[in-house]
């Protein structure tokens, strides 16, 4: 890489353009800082070849690997936050919605939509963090409610990928009462006998871990993922002591019976079918 000996900032001098690599062709994994090539990167779904962290994936690449070919159909994608209560901080929470709805091309933090899986009916939710850091305001308890209902009426089963820092504060309690709504409506899905496999990504906190995502007959996350309430900040202040190495991280959830099972991006799909011919035989025969 050339170095830029003098600033030479007076019109009319020109600089010699830095020779960079483009970004698009080599990414530099944030975990090991190994220069991984893109298209081999995404040969491996994002992950990388040295140490495997788990780089973050947009909803449709998920769909790509759990659906079936050609079964996706997409659901409630209409569904808009409202302001309920006319919040700003540095900025307007108004404002805040539509810039993320330009930056994803999406109208919430969740995408839902009926597919099949090995041929199993399901309902797929997947958050997106890039929308407001994938927080939970009334939308996504909405949609995740009525991805409840969608199952519970065609008898399917239903897979929650969470993504997401936490309810959304914009909306204040509304967003809080999305916790109790999502969790009473997969209540009705338990009693409905229909299963819910919850997979958690990098990151799933707040919120979302005090109410769905933790709420799966089967719970699953990726390698490295981080997993918990409050922030490790937080807690060490509150209990005046040193956590533990890997406190809040898929691997030590595991240890401590938080989670099932720890599944590795290509093994997802293999996984859920396994699972899904556990939890779903009864229905075959209910048909
Ligand atoms: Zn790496």
């Amino acid at each position: 890489m050339a170095i830029e000996w003098f600033k030479r900032d007076r019109e009319g001098v020109v600089l010699q353009q830095k020779k960079t690599t483009p970004d698009t062709l080599w990414i530099k994994c944030d975990n090991c800082g190994e220069i991984v090539f893109k298209r081999e990167l995404e040969k491996r779904l994002m992950v990388c070849p040295k140490c495997e962290y788990h780089f973050a994936i947009p909803a449709e690449k998920y769909i790509e690997i759990i659906t079936d070919v050609g079964t996706w159909k997409e659901f409630s994608a209409e569904l808009k936050s409202t302001d309920p209560l006319g919040f700003r901080d540095q900025q307007k929470y108004s404002d805040r919605i539509v810039s993320s709805m330009k930056k994803t091309g999406k109208n919430e933090a969740i995408t839902t939509g009926v597919c099949a899986v090995e041929g199993y009916p399901i309902v797929l939710g997947i958050m997106e963090f890039s929308f407001m850091g994938g927080s939970v305001g009334s939308v996504v308890g909405e949609k995740i409610a009525r991805a409840v209902d969608r199952a519970r009426k065609d008898r399917r089963g239903l897979i929650l990928i969470s993504r997401s820092g936490g309810m959304r504060m914009q909306e204040g309690m509304v967003s809080l009462m999305q916790m109790a709504k999502t969790s009473v409506k997969l209540t009705q899905l338990g009693e409905a006998r229909l299963p819910y496999i919850s997979l958690l990504t990098n990151p799933t906190t707040g919120g979302t871990t005090a109410s769905y995502s933790m709420l799966g007959d089967v719970i699953i996350a990726e390698p490295g993922a981080l997993i918990g309430f409050a922030g490790p900040r937080v807690i060490k202040q509150t209990i005046g002591q040193d956590l533990p190495q890997g406190f809040q991280r898929s691997e030590f959830l595991l240890e401590k019976g938080f989670l099932d099972r720890i599944v590795s991006r290509k093994d997802i799909k293999p996984t859920i079918v396994t699972l899904l011919r556990f939890l779903m035989s009864d229905l075959e025969s209910e048909k």
